[in-house]
């Protein structure tokens, strides 16, 4: 288990120089091979033989268009070339490793996919930046989570969504519908700019303009923010602490009058949370006063502004976009990128993913265990190297309840 530190910076206690070495156990023990070509065949072997993979290897060398007859063939590459990475892009025309040889040679189908990266938030966060994450910043990616996967059931009616987490900084959506694998690309960036609420660079001081009437879809993900705005935007980020971030919400408020009174309330108020109640409250008196020039949803907007999903769109609209595959490694963090239950989202804890090493040692601890038992009773020595051998690995380790979601979710796409 990783440690966190007081700060609850996640203490980088892998060593990376292991990680060659345990690479060819994981893949050899645990990878799951045989749920993956379920997964990607769709129960239609051509789905799986004409899909792109591609191998990050040692020293970055990228090998692109690697292709799978099947889950042995798979495996065998895989333990040989031991990547670093593994990505899985579209489903071609023919096969990939042939597309030097062959004519018309295009991408046909591919999961609509989501990329959600923490790095998109440093400018509302102000715990950490860049590639590092903390307990005080992952409910950023619950939130996206929750908001996305509402939209995509109940505004799109797609049910096969594959959750997962990047192994470092982020999450990763597959949605796996035969109507979403078949979207042309045009309809992927119609579906990524219906779901991108937040616009502007880092010059643009307001970025979420909301009309009048909100579209049914923005008043639930107004209900899912502001189940989490408070804990996480006033009590965990403190975000009105500072002169730059209560500059930051004003410079959203377009009406004169108001932002005056805000300014007083900035200087005057001591807390993040009691700044934002008398925003509530300044709120209050406007919309009965029914003021002129003033956006009716403001106080929705900051939090949208400050909360609402940063997607990477051109990850989503590329359909030859190629995206990390579920349970790779990160080779930083150590770090499995495993599926994310959408029921127990809210508990989903980064920071207690298991890691290779992690994994590597529950499996000797478990064969230990079993060793030492053959050594104390003759008896029961054959019924125990009998269970042995019926377990898999990865029953062996914390990877177990990983798995267990992602075979819920291979089995209902059949
Ligand atoms: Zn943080």
């Amino acid at each position: 288990m990783m440690e966190v530190d007081q700060n609850n910076h996640l203490d980088d206690s892998f060593d990376p120089s292991v990680y060659p070495d345990l690479l060819p156990i994981y893949y050899r023990r645990l990878f799951p091979f045989s749920l993956y070509n379920k997964w990607l065949r769709y129960e239609d072997d051509k789905l799986f033989v004409n899909r792109e993979f591609s191998f990050t290897l040692k020293d970055d060398v990228y090998l692109r268009y690697q292709s799978f007859k099947d889950e042995e063939d798979m495996k065998k590459e895989v333990i040989q070339k031991c990547p670093f990475k593994i990505d899985i892009g579209a489903v071609y025309s023919c096969r990939p490793s042939d597309q030097r040889t062959a004519s018309n040679f295009h991408p046909l189908e591919k999961e609509l996919v989501f990329d959600i990266d923490m790095t998109d938030y440093d400018e509302v966060r102000t715990c950490c930046s860049g590639a590092d994450i903390c307990k005080n910043c992952w409910p950023f990616m619950t939130i996206a989570l929750k908001i996305l996967d509402r939209s995509l059931r109940e505004d799109f009616g797609f049910n096969h969504l594959l959750w997962v987490y990047s192994g470092r900084r982020g999450i990763h959506c597959w949605v796996c519908d035969q109507a979403a694998r078949e979207l042309s690309p045009a309809a992927r960036s119609a579906i990524v700019e219906y779901l991108s609420i937040v616009k502007g660079g880092e010059y643009q001081a307001k970025k979420v303009h909301l009309p009048e009437i909100l579209h049914p879809s923005l008043k639930q993900a107004d209900k899912i923010i502001s189940k989490y705005f408070e804990d996480l935007m006033l009590n965990k980020q403190d975000y009105l602490a500072t002169p730059e971030n209560c500059d930051k919400v004003t410079a959203m408020c377009l009406d004169q009058n108001i932002l005056v009174k805000y300014f007083n309330i900035f200087f005057h108020s001591k807390s993040s949370q009691e700044k934002w109640d008398t925003m509530n409250q300044i709120d209050d008196v406007v919309m009965q006063k029914g003021l002129k020039n003033r956006s009716k949803h403001f106080l929705t907007e900051v939090k949208f502004q400050l909360c609402y999903p940063r997607l990477d769109i051109n990850v989503t609209k590329g359909l030859n976009h190629l995206l990390k595959a579920p349970f790779c490694v990160h080779p930083k963090t150590g770090r499995v990128c495993v599926p994310i239950d959408i029921k127990t989202v809210d508990s989903f804890d980064p920071f207690t993913v298991p890691t290779i090493s992690s994994l590597c040692r529950e499996i000797d601890e478990y064969d230990d265990s079993l060793k030492d038992v053959n050594k104390t009773e003759d008896i029961v020595d054959m019924e125990q190297k009998s269970i042995a051998t019926k377990i898999e690995d990865y029953n062996k380790t914390s990877l177990r309840t990983s798995i267990e979601i992602f075979r819920k979710f291979v089995k209902n796409l059949c």
